[in-house]
């Protein structure tokens, strides 16, 4: 068994309770891993390091170009690193080693444009109507930024958040899932080793009312950057408001994957597969309502249930494994009565449907990839976000029908459009209200381009040069050469 402390000012530190808590593994159900279990004593620790570092530690005194070296070697090491933490992420939440290996090294990418970023902050001089004044406006960073991150993508989803804020010059104390703590552990030991000084990157792994809460409303924290479901998300935000703290949420989806019939329809079916069954289904992202035109419907869940009973289902540390297990127990059981609540609803499964046990599917914690048509979009399983290998598929018969469907959802994270047709894929994309837009592909993400939600899918975007702006806030100096006697209180 591995055994992990939290890291606070660059010093392992055990749990003020003692206590400890298992992460076990998806696939074989064993525990591999012990978690120092956080309580508000250790928050209340690790912010006050982080702020310390922030207000008067090494990293203020640091310029931003110093700051973004320290970064680059971080991602240096992130790459070094890539194959080990994805070996520790896909022990933690079973998703195949191909993803977690490429997410890894993805964080790396992440780390080298943030620190690319870090001294092209520019502020500016305004022009002001009124001779003999000058306005700057200049960029600083906020404070202690609280990441708080989910399971499904670990050290993605902490790199959107960590990569940027560091960059801005903030600190940041990161809450990992409880289900996922060891690879963001690692990851903070690597922030050491890269020169990042103690203080500036800290760690207190546990649960969410006993951690994220107090993290969330403690009075040090400047900044919330949150990744998770829509309800806890809710939760945050309203406690964040207490004291006006900034957030950033990134939350739940229900996102359309929209096929005409004049599609490349031998990659739509790919597409749509991987929408939804890439991750196992388990990713915000997810392509999870299937809509189809009328005049390809029957034909395309044809192929498509042709194509998934041939997926290779199994253990995620096979290389071969295209679906893997489920990460958590109670995700498992509430993906196993999402398919019941459809069934009652009389959509009508055409695939899967039921957990997958015995020879190759370890202790079996996995759900068979399954595909209900005859939904419509009153149906809970049209409205309700699954993160389970579950498709609803859903018949339009126009664009406007598609686009009415596609949006009549409190979620907005994404949507794809597969078409030929370069007008109809501009006036879809525009109509769709989704903050990422797909035309013939699905899944794709970058550091480079902001990723976040419409309606309840979030708040702020993630990624892209904009996104450092998310940790920096505007301060706009006025300067008289003299003071202005004659009126001072305008000078406009
Ligand atoms: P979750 O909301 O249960 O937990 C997310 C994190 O918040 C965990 O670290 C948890 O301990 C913590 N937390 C829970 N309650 C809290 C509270 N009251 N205060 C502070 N922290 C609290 O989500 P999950 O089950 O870990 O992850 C799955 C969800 O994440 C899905 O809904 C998925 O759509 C969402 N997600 C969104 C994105 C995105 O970028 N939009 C990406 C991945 C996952």
């Amino acid at each position: 068994m591995q055994h992990y402390q939290h890291l606070i000012d660059g010093s392992w530190i055990e749990p003020a309770s003692g206590a400890y808590f298992d992460s076990e593994e998806p696939f074989s159900g064993k525990a591999w891993a012990r978690i120092g279990r956080g309580t508000e004593a250790d928050v209340d620790r690790a912010v006050r390091a982080a702020h310390a570092a922030f207000t008067s530690g090494p990293w203020s005194r640091m310029t931003a170009t110093e700051r973004g070296a320290r970064l680059r070697a971080l991602a240096d090491l992130l790459e070094a690193n890539a194959e080990r933490i994805g070996l520790i992420e896909q022990r933690d939440n079973g998703k195949l080693i191909t993803e977690v290996a490429g997410q890894a090294r993805g964080a790396a990418q992440w780390f080298h444009y943030y620190a690319g970023l870090a001294d092209k902050v520019q502020g500016q001089v305004v022009p002001m109507p009124k001779p003999g004044v000058l306005n700057m406006v200049k960029y600083e960073p906020l404070g202690v930024v609280a990441a708080i991150t989910p399971w499904n993508s670990p050290l993605s989803l902490t790199t959107w958040k960590v990569a940027p804020a560091l960059a801005a010059g903030n600190t940041v104390v990161i809450k990992p899932s409880e289900f996922t703590s060891a690879s963001i552990l690692e990851f903070a030991a690597l922030c050491e080793a890269a020169g990042i000084p103690p203080g500036v990157v800290n760690v207190v792994t546990g649960f969410g009312a006993e951690v994220g809460a107090p993290l969330v409303g403690h009075p040090l924290v400047a900044k919330v950057a949150f990744t998770g479901g829509d309800i806890a998300g809710q939760k945050v935000y309203e406690a964040a408001a207490a004291d006006f703290k900034k957030v950033t949420l990134e939350l739940g989806g229900k996102s359309p994957n929209i096929v005409f019939d004049d599609a490349d329809l031998d990659q739509a079916v790919k597409g749509a597969i991987a929408g939804i069954f890439g991750a196992t289904g388990q990713t915000c992202m997810a392509g999870s309502r299937l809509l189809l035109q009328d005049t390809i419907h029957d034909s395309f869940v044809e192929r498509l249930v042709e194509t998934v009973a041939r997926a290779r289902i199994g253990d995620p540390s096979d290389p071969e494994t295209q679906i893997g297990p489920i990460a958590t127990r109670p995700q498992f059981e509430k993906i196993l009565s999402y398919i019941e609540i459809a069934k009652a609803e009389g959509a009508r499964l055409v695939h899967g449907g039921h957990a997958l046990s015995g020879e190759g599917y370890g202790q079996g914690q996995f759900v068979a990839p399954t595909i209900f048509t005859e939904v419509t979009n009153g149906m809970r399983i049209a409205q309700e976000e699954v993160f389970g290998p579950v498709l609803s598929v859903l018949r339009f018969h126009d664009e406007d029908e598609a686009v009415a469907i596609a949006n009549d959802v409190n979620f907005g994270l994404a949507a794809g459009i597969w078409t030929r047709d370069l007008e109809r894929a501009l006036t879809v994309s525009d109509r769709v209200k989704a903050g990422t837009v797909w035309v013939n592909n699905y899944r794709a993400t970058s550091f480079a381009t902001p990723f976040g939600g419409y309606k309840r899918s979030g708040i702020g975007r993630e990624g892209g040069t904009e996104a450092i702006k998310e940790y920096l806030q505007p301060k706009s100096i006025w300067i008289t050469p003299r003071p202005n006697r004659a009126n001072p209180f305008v000078l406009g």
